[in-house]
């Protein structure tokens, strides 16, 4: 599981070393320590466009490592690389033959490269880039082009031929008719992920995990190979995609050998240099598995090396690799490829800890039902991480915390790791913006609060989140897994949990005796953010007629909506106007509603542990997808009014191995600032797949 960017004020949101008050000192100073290393001129946004802001980040302390250390976080980086592609693929079966035909435009048009025309043909260009695809990164609706079809034509016919993917005897008139209702149809492929129960989920679905088969078939194809009693359930269907032969369903497995072969070859062989110069023993086994893995796409060693990978807790370096999260099929079933290569903050680190210390403690005094909880919560294992390179689903849109594996009996019989992206926040936290906070905090106490404390309160509910949230509660024995008994509502009702764990104890003096905040004040400055954004902000990046669909705001909307109503009677939440008519919401009464977070904790709790999809379905359809149309209107003026895109992502860091004949004697880091020229340079030297037409 992941988090991701919590508000649009992510910006704002989150991080220690920024927190100016005295209980923090010691983490301050040491914080600049580390960072001082780069020079402040360093820039961390690059450019805007559309809805996206494009940033980036350091790498601080890379210098001080080993060469050793070094040279496998170069081989890691590599892997990683050469695994880019294949969530091209799998977003959308033709993306790879659109990256192709944009590539080769920008690369060799001849005609005038300063027309309005063009500069729209470059946005279109830019955004697919960013999304992985022609498909929105987190509305997952097609994107389209704000140029004619003919122009598009012209730009083809003016480019270099030989540049672009097409078939054997086709000429490139027969080409632009090909990939024309491709790129500007809007019925064709009109959504990646359709979450809309109305519809048959899998072929209303663009996504290229399954082909010529129903949601019916699919469901009954897994639904075969599960055993509810089997108490380390393989996750069938994570790592192929499913389609017909002869009339006959088939898994297409990616694998060295199978679907992608390509890429998967070119991962296996960065990943064994890895292993060879592996930090330790446990870290070396858990590589050799993964490799394994790749190469056999047998599930069972997924899970062994899941196994492993979540007991190397003492390396400095660690890998996410693999097809992990599920958010990318609409049955939640099938990983979408990513990685995300980093070092351990050994200083950021020790407040994470200071959580993961108490976990027991957390699960003891939370608000679910004893049934529910954990007696015994096992290996939370809590760092922040200092990343080195991110690809596929973790970039350019990245993640801010990450909780792994997703397999619920491993978590329970061996623990998770959750780790939170230190440089990453950091980098928001450096290109943030204060206009944002006065044009939505309007009461003055909450825009105080927000400003002084949302940078730690941001950081601590992602910890949270992350550590005691996805880490806590139990699901009946015999039910099964949450996946399979609630279905399409699972990831977003999942999300709520952690959301809520971490809600419920920030406000909790707890935190402040374990030493990670001052006061509650940091409680409620999350609490005015929560609300905020789940009723309001988070709204901007919705398209006016939208309903919400991905998982992370409908849980947003769903807690937030979930307490406004039920703390109605006692005004808890109070729904506001200022003289010129913009809305605003203001927290009358934090202990209530963190009472209100703890029932619903708890509800959410028991529909996960009982596996109850109608009360589960009715809170996420209740309050987590309908959007107020006029609320929705204003936020889009008043958020288009402040001028900051509501997305953001990064450019990553290149490593530049120096080589003294073929040993690896140093590792230099570069930090580009051209996201068109990295994705021109990514295409060029890390296009690894074969492209389907
Ligand atoms: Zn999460």
């Amino acid at each position: 599981m992941k988090s991701i960017g919590f508000s649009l004020l992510i910006a704002a949101s989150a991080f220690l070393f920024s927190c100016g008050n005295n209980g923090m000192k010691k983490e301050e100073g040491k914080k600049k320590d580390s960072v001082a290393a780069v020079p402040d001129t360093f820039k961390f946004q690059a450019e805007q466009f559309a809805d996206i802001r494009i940033l980036r980040y350091q790498i601080p302390g890379f210098e001080k490592l080993s060469v050793k250390q070094k040279e496998l976080l170069y081989y890691l980086y590599e892997a990683a690389l050469a695994g880019k592609d294949i969530i091209w693929d799998q977003n959308y079966k033709f993306n790879l033959t659109v990256r192709k035909t944009l590539e080769a435009i920008v690369s060799t048009y001849k005609g005038d490269k300063n027309s309005e025309d063009w500069k729209k043909f470059m946005v279109y260009a830019k955004r697919v880039w960013f999304s992985n695809g022609i498909h929105h990164h987190y509305g997952m609706q097609k994107m389209l082009p704000e140029i004619s079809t003919n122009y598009f034509a012209d730009l083809v016919k003016n480019s270099d031929a030989a540049a672009f993917p097409v078939n054997k005897d086709e000429n490139t008139k027969a080409f632009i008719k090909r990939i024309t209702p491709i790129i500007f149809d809007p019925k064709v492929a009109p959504k990646r992920v359709n979450l809309d129960t109305k519809f048959d989920l899998v072929t209303s679905s663009s996504t290229n995990f399954y082909e010529g088969v129903t949601e019916k078939e699919a469901t009954e194809f897994y639904k075969a190979m599960d055993k509810p009693d089997d108490k380390t359930p393989i996750s069938y269907g994570l790592n192929s995609k499913l389609m017909k032969e002869n009339g006959k369903l088939v898994e297409k497995v990616w694998k060295v050998g199978g679907m992608y072969s390509a890429a998967l070859a070119k991962v296996v062989y960065w990943l064994e240099k890895a292993s060879a110069v592996a930090e330790n023993d446990t870290q070396k086994k858990a590589l050799d598995l993964l490799i394994q893995y790749y190469k056999t796409g047998d599930l069972k060693t997924f899970d062994d090396y899941s196994i492993a990978w979540v007991a190397d807790t003492e390396s400095a370096i660690d890998v996410v690799s693999g097809y992990i999260e599920v958010y990318g099929d609409p049955l939640g079933k099938k990983g979408t490829f990513e990685s995300t290569v980093s070092v351990k903050d050994m200083e950021a680190s020790k407040r994470i800890a200071a959580i993961g210390g108490q976990a027991q403690w957390f699960e003891d005094n939370s608000s679910i039902a004893p049934e529910h909880k954990k007696k015994n919560v096992k290996g939370i294992s809590a760092k922040v991480i200092t990343v080195v390179q991110e690809t596929g689903d973790a970039a350019p849109a990245t993640p801010i915390g990450i909780n792994l594996p997703n397999s619920n009996w491993i978590r329970q019989q061996h623990g998770s790791k959750s780790v939170n992206l230190g440089n990453i926040v950091y980098a928001y936290e450096k290109a943030k913006s204060a206009s944002l906070i006065d044009e939505f905090y309007i009461n003055p106490d909450m825009n105080k609060r927000v400003k002084q404390f949302g940078a730690l309160s941001g950081a601590l509910h992602t910890d949270m989140h992350e550590v005691i949230g996805h880490a806590s509660g139990q699901i009946n024995s015999g039910v099964g897994d949450p996946s399979a008994t609630l279905k399409n509502y699972n990831n977003a009702l999942e999300e709520g949990r952690a959301d809520l764990v971490a809600l419920y104890y920030i406000l909790d003096k707890k935190l402040v005796d374990i030493g990670v905040m001052p006061s509650l004040e940091v409680g409620k400055a999350e609490y005015d953010n929560y609300i905020t954004n789940g009723l309001m902000i988070q709204l901007a990046r919705l398209k006016p007629g939208d309903q919400i669909e991905e998982s992370h705001m409908r849980n947003r909307q769903m807690i937030a909506a979930w307490a406004l109503e039920k703390g109605k009677k006692d005004n808890v939440i109070e729904k506001k106007k200022t003289d010129d008519g913009r809305t605003y919401f203001v927290i009358n009464d934090y202990d209530k509603l963190h009472t209100l977070f703890g029932q619903l904790l708890k509800e959410v709790q028991r529909v996960k542990s009982e596996g109850d999809y109608t009360a589960g379905k009715n809170l996420i359809e209740n309050y987590g997808v309908k959007v107020d149309t006029e609320l929705h209107k204003e936020i889009l003026t008043r958020y288009n009014k402040v001028g900051i895109a509501p997305y953001a992502g990064f450019i990553q860091p290149k490593l530049v191995p120096l080589m003294d004949g073929d040993k690896i004697v140093d590792v230099k880091v570069e930090y580009p600032s051209d996201f068109v020229q990295q994705m021109l340079d990514f295409g060029k030297n890390n296009a690894l797949l074969p492209v389907v037409n």
